[in-house]
């Protein structure tokens, strides 16, 4: 895709990092059946002792997962920080609902971003919709 301006470059290297780790983050094995399985398998220690077989795709994403999961969860508390609503002030014959505005994009509430997370992380995801089970 031709954007008809060329994106700047701090804008285009945030899009590669992203886009990075959504490709490696797709390419790993899910865990969550796995995970559940394992969860009973507890030790007196607290461990589970496994053998396993890993690809080189869930081992990218293993070396990476806890970082990248921490500064994502930290990049949507600040934006939840940022983008909150309220009220935009102004007349209106609806008292009981007053026009409520982003306070940081000034979009009407609930502003894109707001949406945008919602629909990523309103619900929890159906993790069982990929390939796992093809390989429990
Ligand atoms: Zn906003």
């Amino acid at each position: 895709m031709k954007a008809d301006k060329p994106e700047d470059a701090q804008r285009q290297g945030l899009r590669e990092r992203l886009e990075t780790i959504l490709i490696r983050t797709e390419k790993a094995t899910p865990w969550h059946d796995e995970a559940d399985r394992l969860r009973g398998l507890v030790n007196q220690d607290g461990y589970v002792p496994i053998r396993t077989r890993l690809a080189v795709e869930d081992l990218d994403f293993l070396s990476e997962a806890r970082s990248e999961l921490l500064r994502f969860s930290e990049l949507g508390l600040r934006l939840l920080d940022l983008h909150q609503p309220r009220d935009a002030g102004g007349i209106t014959s609806d008292t009981a609902h007053p026009i409520l505005r982003c306070r940081s994009c000034m979009w009407r509430w609930p502003c894109p971003t707001f949406r945008a997370m919602s629909e990523s992380f309103g619900a929890p995801h159906d993790s069982s919709d990929t390939t796992l089970s093809e390989s429990a």
